[in-house]
Protein backbone atom coordinates (compact mmCIF):
# COMPACT_ATOMS: atom_id res chain seq x y z
CA UNK A 1 0.00 0.00 0.00
CA UNK A 2 1.51 3.39 -1.51
CA UNK A 3 -0.59 5.79 -0.35
CA UNK A 4 -0.02 9.44 -2.15
CA UNK A 5 -1.70 13.05 -1.66
CA UNK A 6 -1.40 15.83 -4.63
CA UNK A 7 -1.89 18.69 -4.28
CA UNK A 8 -3.61 19.82 -7.35
CA UNK A 9 -5.13 22.82 -9.55
CA UNK A 10 -6.98 21.68 -12.82
CA UNK A 11 -6.02 20.52 -16.07
CA UNK A 12 -2.21 19.41 -15.22
CA UNK A 13 -3.38 18.07 -11.99
CA UNK A 14 -6.42 16.43 -13.67
CA UNK A 15 -4.23 15.06 -16.19
CA UNK A 16 -1.38 13.65 -13.49
CA UNK A 17 -3.87 12.07 -11.66
CA UNK A 18 -5.10 10.27 -13.98
CA UNK A 19 -1.81 8.57 -14.40
CA UNK A 20 -1.58 7.86 -10.90
CA UNK A 21 -5.00 6.16 -9.90
CA UNK A 22 -3.65 3.72 -12.49
CA UNK A 23 -0.01 2.37 -11.13
CA UNK A 24 -1.04 2.77 -7.57
CA UNK A 25 -4.71 1.94 -5.32
CA UNK A 26 -6.91 4.36 -6.44
CA UNK A 27 -8.22 4.47 -3.21
CA UNK A 28 -4.31 5.19 -1.48
CA UNK A 29 -5.32 8.45 -3.57
CA UNK A 30 -6.05 11.68 -2.10
CA UNK A 31 -6.53 15.12 -4.45
CA UNK A 32 -6.43 18.25 -2.54
CA UNK A 33 -7.55 20.29 -4.51
CA UNK A 34 -7.70 24.19 -5.52
CA UNK A 35 -10.65 26.64 -4.67
CA UNK A 36 -9.24 29.80 -5.50
CA UNK A 37 -11.15 29.52 -8.43
CA UNK A 38 -14.26 28.87 -7.17
CA UNK A 39 -17.09 31.38 -7.69
CA UNK A 40 -21.04 32.50 -7.60
CA UNK A 41 -22.23 32.45 -10.72
CA UNK A 42 -26.03 32.92 -11.34
CA UNK A 43 -26.65 32.05 -7.63
CA UNK A 44 -24.73 29.03 -8.41
CA UNK A 45 -21.65 27.64 -6.90
CA UNK A 46 -19.26 26.61 -9.42
CA UNK A 47 -15.66 24.88 -8.34
CA UNK A 48 -13.86 24.63 -11.51
CA UNK A 49 -10.59 22.79 -10.39
CA UNK A 50 -12.83 20.43 -8.36
CA UNK A 51 -14.81 19.69 -11.54
CA UNK A 52 -11.74 19.16 -13.92
CA UNK A 53 -10.41 16.41 -11.75
CA UNK A 54 -13.60 15.18 -10.96
CA UNK A 55 -14.25 14.67 -14.73
CA UNK A 56 -10.99 13.60 -16.03
CA UNK A 57 -10.94 10.91 -13.28
CA UNK A 58 -14.18 9.77 -14.53
CA UNK A 59 -13.53 9.53 -18.25
CA UNK A 60 -16.19 12.33 -18.95
CA UNK A 61 -13.93 15.09 -19.61
CA UNK A 62 -14.02 16.78 -22.74
CA UNK A 63 -10.81 15.82 -24.14
CA UNK A 64 -10.04 19.32 -26.79
CA UNK A 65 -10.30 21.26 -23.75
CA UNK A 66 -8.68 19.49 -20.73
CA UNK A 67 -12.44 20.63 -18.98
CA UNK A 68 -15.78 20.62 -18.93
CA UNK A 69 -17.71 17.47 -20.22
CA UNK A 70 -17.39 15.11 -23.60
CA UNK A 71 -19.88 16.06 -26.11
CA UNK A 72 -21.68 18.74 -23.98
CA UNK A 73 -24.53 21.51 -25.31
CA UNK A 74 -24.58 24.99 -24.52
CA UNK A 75 -28.39 25.52 -25.65
CA UNK A 76 -29.04 26.90 -21.60
CA UNK A 77 -26.20 29.31 -22.05
CA UNK A 78 -27.21 30.64 -25.15
CA UNK A 79 -31.01 31.18 -23.93
CA UNK A 80 -29.54 32.67 -21.11
CA UNK A 81 -27.15 35.23 -23.52
CA UNK A 82 -30.88 35.88 -25.65
CA UNK A 83 -32.31 36.83 -22.25
CA UNK A 84 -29.67 39.02 -21.41
CA UNK A 85 -28.23 37.11 -18.63
CA UNK A 86 -24.27 36.14 -17.64
CA UNK A 87 -22.92 34.69 -20.70
CA UNK A 88 -19.45 34.98 -20.13
CA UNK A 89 -18.93 31.92 -18.09
CA UNK A 90 -18.94 28.50 -20.36
CA UNK A 91 -21.91 26.20 -18.85
CA UNK A 92 -22.68 23.46 -20.92
CA UNK A 93 -26.26 21.76 -20.42
CA UNK A 94 -25.09 18.70 -18.31
CA UNK A 95 -22.45 20.57 -16.44
CA UNK A 96 -24.95 22.83 -14.82
CA UNK A 97 -26.68 19.73 -13.60
CA UNK A 98 -22.76 19.25 -11.01
CA UNK A 99 -23.42 22.97 -10.34
CA UNK A 100 -27.21 22.60 -9.55
CA UNK A 101 -26.00 19.51 -7.28
CA UNK A 102 -23.07 20.89 -5.55
CA UNK A 103 -25.68 24.39 -4.87
CA UNK A 104 -28.21 22.57 -3.65
CA UNK A 105 -26.49 20.92 -1.34
CA UNK A 106 -24.52 24.04 -0.09
CA UNK A 107 -27.56 25.33 0.66
CA UNK A 108 -28.92 22.75 3.10
CA UNK A 109 -26.13 23.21 4.74
CA UNK A 110 -23.73 20.49 3.80
CA UNK A 111 -19.85 21.31 3.62
CA UNK A 112 -18.39 21.37 0.30
CA UNK A 113 -16.30 18.66 1.16
CA UNK A 114 -18.91 15.95 2.14
CA UNK A 115 -21.01 17.37 -1.05
CA UNK A 116 -17.80 16.30 -3.32
CA UNK A 117 -16.86 12.92 -1.81
CA UNK A 118 -20.40 12.20 -2.49
CA UNK A 119 -20.60 13.40 -5.90
CA UNK A 120 -17.36 11.36 -6.83
CA UNK A 121 -19.22 8.30 -4.89
CA UNK A 122 -21.91 8.79 -6.97
CA UNK A 123 -20.28 8.59 -10.22
CA UNK A 124 -17.79 5.46 -9.50
CA UNK A 125 -14.64 7.39 -8.20
CA UNK A 126 -12.12 5.10 -5.75
CA UNK A 127 -9.62 7.94 -4.81
CA UNK A 128 -10.64 10.78 -2.22
CA UNK A 129 -11.22 14.19 -4.06
CA UNK A 130 -11.22 17.04 -1.81
CA UNK A 131 -10.99 20.55 -1.76
CA UNK A 132 -8.40 22.06 0.38
CA UNK A 133 -10.67 23.96 2.22
CA UNK A 134 -14.56 24.06 3.23
CA UNK A 135 -13.84 27.63 3.94
CA UNK A 136 -14.51 30.79 1.50
CA UNK A 137 -10.96 31.09 -0.22
CA UNK A 138 -11.00 33.38 -3.28
CA UNK A 139 -8.13 34.35 -5.37
CA UNK A 140 -8.06 38.13 -5.97
CA UNK A 141 -5.69 39.17 -8.87
CA UNK A 142 -3.98 42.72 -8.89
CA UNK A 143 -3.41 44.18 -12.43
CA UNK A 144 -3.15 47.16 -14.22
CA UNK A 145 -7.03 47.19 -14.22
CA UNK A 146 -7.34 46.75 -10.58
CA UNK A 147 -7.77 44.35 -8.33
CA UNK A 148 -9.70 41.39 -10.44
CA UNK A 149 -11.75 38.04 -8.71
CA UNK A 150 -10.33 35.29 -10.26
CA UNK A 151 -12.81 34.75 -13.69
CA UNK A 152 -13.38 38.08 -14.09
CA UNK A 153 -9.18 37.77 -15.01
CA UNK A 154 -8.70 34.42 -16.17
CA UNK A 155 -12.03 34.09 -18.21
CA UNK A 156 -13.60 37.18 -18.97
CA UNK A 157 -10.69 38.78 -19.38
CA UNK A 158 -8.52 35.88 -21.04
CA UNK A 159 -5.46 35.90 -18.60
CA UNK A 160 -4.69 39.00 -20.74
CA UNK A 161 -3.59 41.64 -17.85
CA UNK A 162 -0.07 41.45 -16.69
CA UNK A 163 -0.21 39.95 -12.69
CA UNK A 164 1.67 42.10 -10.10
CA UNK A 165 1.04 40.16 -7.33
CA UNK A 166 -2.01 37.51 -6.06
CA UNK A 167 -3.76 37.50 -2.86
CA UNK A 168 -6.27 34.83 -1.41
CA UNK A 169 -9.50 36.41 -0.08
CA UNK A 170 -10.47 33.89 3.07
CA UNK A 171 -7.38 32.19 3.75
CA UNK A 172 -6.36 33.54 6.98
CA UNK A 173 -9.10 32.27 8.55
CA UNK A 174 -9.59 29.23 6.70
CA UNK A 175 -9.33 25.73 8.12
CA UNK A 176 -8.12 22.72 5.76
CA UNK A 177 -11.29 20.42 4.84
CA UNK A 178 -11.04 17.31 7.25
CA UNK A 179 -9.10 14.90 6.43
CA UNK A 180 -6.98 17.34 4.64
CA UNK A 181 -3.87 17.07 6.99
CA UNK A 182 -4.32 13.38 7.63
CA UNK A 183 -3.43 12.59 4.35
CA UNK A 184 -0.56 14.99 4.42
CA UNK A 185 0.32 13.86 7.63
CA UNK A 186 -0.06 9.59 6.47
CA UNK A 187 1.48 9.91 2.95
CA UNK A 188 4.08 8.09 1.50
CA UNK A 189 4.72 10.19 -1.00
CA UNK A 190 3.43 14.31 -1.58
CA UNK A 191 3.07 15.22 -5.46
CA UNK A 192 3.10 18.88 -6.13
CA UNK A 193 1.10 18.42 -9.05
CA UNK A 194 1.94 20.02 -12.83
CA UNK A 195 -0.09 23.22 -12.34
CA UNK A 196 0.24 26.77 -11.87
CA UNK A 197 2.31 27.66 -8.78
CA UNK A 198 0.64 30.90 -8.45
CA UNK A 199 -2.63 30.27 -9.20
CA UNK A 200 -3.37 26.37 -8.10
CA UNK A 201 -1.16 25.68 -5.65
CA UNK A 202 -0.27 28.83 -4.07
CA UNK A 203 -3.58 29.28 -2.82
CA UNK A 204 -3.57 25.47 -1.47
CA UNK A 205 -0.68 26.47 0.95
CA UNK A 206 -1.97 29.98 1.69
CA UNK A 207 -4.72 27.87 4.06
CA UNK A 208 -3.38 27.52 7.24
CA UNK A 209 -1.32 24.51 7.92
CA UNK A 210 -0.71 23.64 5.24
CA UNK A 211 2.34 24.49 3.95
CA UNK A 212 3.47 23.55 7.13
CA UNK A 213 2.68 20.00 6.73
CA UNK A 214 4.15 19.98 3.13
CA UNK A 215 7.71 21.52 4.14
CA UNK A 216 8.21 19.17 7.71
CA UNK A 217 7.29 16.43 5.37
CA UNK A 218 9.66 18.11 2.12
CA UNK A 219 12.01 14.51 2.04
CA UNK A 220 8.80 12.72 0.64
CA UNK A 221 7.67 15.31 -1.37
CA UNK A 222 8.17 15.70 -5.27
CA UNK A 223 7.17 18.29 -7.31
CA UNK A 224 6.36 18.37 -11.35
CA UNK A 225 7.41 21.31 -13.14
CA UNK A 226 4.68 22.72 -15.03
CA UNK A 227 6.84 24.45 -17.36
CA UNK A 228 8.57 23.06 -20.24
CA UNK A 229 11.33 25.12 -22.34
CA UNK A 230 10.31 28.02 -20.63
CA UNK A 231 6.63 27.80 -22.04
CA UNK A 232 3.32 26.42 -20.08
CA UNK A 233 1.59 23.15 -21.29
CA UNK A 234 -1.51 25.78 -21.72
CA UNK A 235 -2.16 29.15 -19.40
CA UNK A 236 -0.46 31.96 -18.22
CA UNK A 237 2.22 30.51 -15.58
CA UNK A 238 4.97 31.73 -18.19
CA UNK A 239 3.31 35.10 -18.25
CA UNK A 240 3.17 35.06 -14.18
CA UNK A 241 6.67 34.01 -13.52
CA UNK A 242 7.41 36.86 -15.99
CA UNK A 243 5.55 39.41 -14.86
CA UNK A 244 6.18 38.73 -10.85
CA UNK A 245 10.09 38.42 -11.76
CA UNK A 246 10.81 34.71 -11.57
CA UNK A 247 13.36 33.03 -14.10
CA UNK A 248 10.68 31.95 -16.80
CA UNK A 249 11.94 28.44 -17.01
CA UNK A 250 11.56 25.40 -14.80
CA UNK A 251 14.96 26.98 -12.59
CA UNK A 252 12.26 29.56 -11.56
CA UNK A 253 9.76 26.85 -10.65
CA UNK A 254 12.56 24.78 -8.87
CA UNK A 255 13.45 28.16 -7.00
CA UNK A 256 9.74 28.32 -6.09
CA UNK A 257 9.01 25.18 -4.70
CA UNK A 258 12.82 24.09 -3.48
CA UNK A 259 11.45 24.73 0.54
CA UNK A 260 8.58 22.49 -0.36
CA UNK A 261 10.11 19.29 -1.89
CA UNK A 262 13.45 17.42 -2.09
CA UNK A 263 12.67 15.88 -5.42
CA UNK A 264 12.10 17.74 -8.88
CA UNK A 265 10.82 16.27 -11.60
CA UNK A 266 12.34 18.07 -14.65
CA UNK A 267 10.95 17.98 -18.27
CA UNK A 268 13.79 15.82 -20.87
CA UNK A 269 13.45 19.44 -22.70
CA UNK A 270 15.00 20.82 -20.05
CA UNK A 271 17.53 18.29 -19.02
CA UNK A 272 20.61 20.96 -18.95
CA UNK A 273 18.87 23.04 -16.13
CA UNK A 274 19.33 19.97 -13.83
CA UNK A 275 22.73 20.26 -12.31
CA UNK A 276 22.20 24.55 -11.54
CA UNK A 277 18.89 23.52 -9.96
CA UNK A 278 20.52 20.68 -8.21
CA UNK A 279 23.05 22.75 -7.28
CA UNK A 280 21.30 26.59 -6.55
CA UNK A 281 18.34 25.00 -4.54
CA UNK A 282 19.24 21.52 -2.96
CA UNK A 283 16.58 19.70 -4.60
CA UNK A 284 17.56 15.93 -6.00
CA UNK A 285 16.69 16.77 -9.88
CA UNK A 286 15.11 13.90 -11.76
CA UNK A 287 14.57 14.46 -15.59
CA UNK A 288 12.06 12.66 -17.51
CA UNK A 289 9.23 13.02 -20.19
CA UNK A 290 6.95 14.85 -18.41
CA UNK A 291 4.01 16.30 -21.69
CA UNK A 292 0.98 13.90 -21.01
CA UNK A 293 -0.24 13.25 -23.95
CA UNK A 294 -1.97 9.30 -23.51
CA UNK A 295 -2.85 7.00 -20.80
CA UNK A 296 0.93 5.93 -21.13
CA UNK A 297 2.76 9.65 -20.85
CA UNK A 298 0.78 10.18 -17.61
CA UNK A 299 1.13 6.75 -15.98
CA UNK A 300 4.90 7.22 -17.22
CA UNK A 301 5.38 10.36 -15.36
CA UNK A 302 3.06 9.32 -12.21
CA UNK A 303 5.29 6.08 -12.11
CA UNK A 304 8.66 8.02 -12.11
CA UNK A 305 7.11 10.85 -10.08
CA UNK A 306 6.38 8.12 -7.02
CA UNK A 307 9.56 6.35 -7.63
CA UNK A 308 11.51 9.37 -7.34
CA UNK A 309 9.24 10.17 -3.84
CA UNK A 310 9.59 7.09 -2.27
CA UNK A 311 13.32 6.84 -3.11
CA UNK A 312 14.56 8.23 0.39
CA UNK A 313 17.92 9.07 0.41
P1 LIG B 1 -5.82 24.85 -14.44
O1 LIG B 1 -6.39 25.20 -13.11
O2 LIG B 1 -6.79 24.15 -15.32
O3 LIG B 1 -5.05 25.93 -15.08
O4 LIG B 1 -4.82 23.68 -14.13
P2 LIG B 1 -3.46 23.49 -13.41
O5 LIG B 1 -2.98 24.65 -12.63
O6 LIG B 1 -3.52 22.16 -12.74
O7 LIG B 1 -2.59 23.26 -14.69
C1 LIG B 1 -2.07 24.29 -15.48
C2 LIG B 1 -0.61 24.02 -15.61
O8 LIG B 1 -0.43 22.65 -16.00
C3 LIG B 1 0.02 24.86 -16.68
O9 LIG B 1 1.04 25.63 -16.08
C4 LIG B 1 0.59 23.85 -17.65
O10 LIG B 1 1.86 24.22 -18.13
C5 LIG B 1 0.66 22.58 -16.86
N1 LIG B 1 0.47 21.38 -17.68
C6 LIG B 1 -0.62 21.05 -18.38
N2 LIG B 1 -0.42 19.89 -19.05
C7 LIG B 1 0.85 19.51 -18.74
C8 LIG B 1 1.66 18.40 -19.13
O11 LIG B 1 1.26 17.53 -19.91
N3 LIG B 1 2.92 18.33 -18.60
C9 LIG B 1 3.41 19.28 -17.75
N4 LIG B 1 4.65 19.14 -17.27
N5 LIG B 1 2.67 20.35 -17.37
C10 LIG B 1 1.41 20.45 -17.86
CA1 LIG C 1 -7.94 26.36 -12.09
Amino acid sequence: MTRVAVLAGGVGAARFLDGLVRVVEPSDVTAIVNVGDDMEWAGLHISPDLDTVTYTLADLVNPETGWGLRGESRRTLERLSELGGPDWFMIGDLDLATHLYRTHRLTQGDPLSAVTRDFTARIGLECVITPVTDDRLRTVVRTDAGELAFQDYFVRRRAADSVHALRFDGADSAKPAPGVEEALRSADAIVIAPSNPFLSIDPLLSVPGVRDLVTSNRSKVAAVSPIIGGQAVKGPAADILQSLGHDVSALGVARIYAELADIFVLDETDAALASTIEAETGMRVVVMPTLMTDVETKMALASGTLEAALDVA
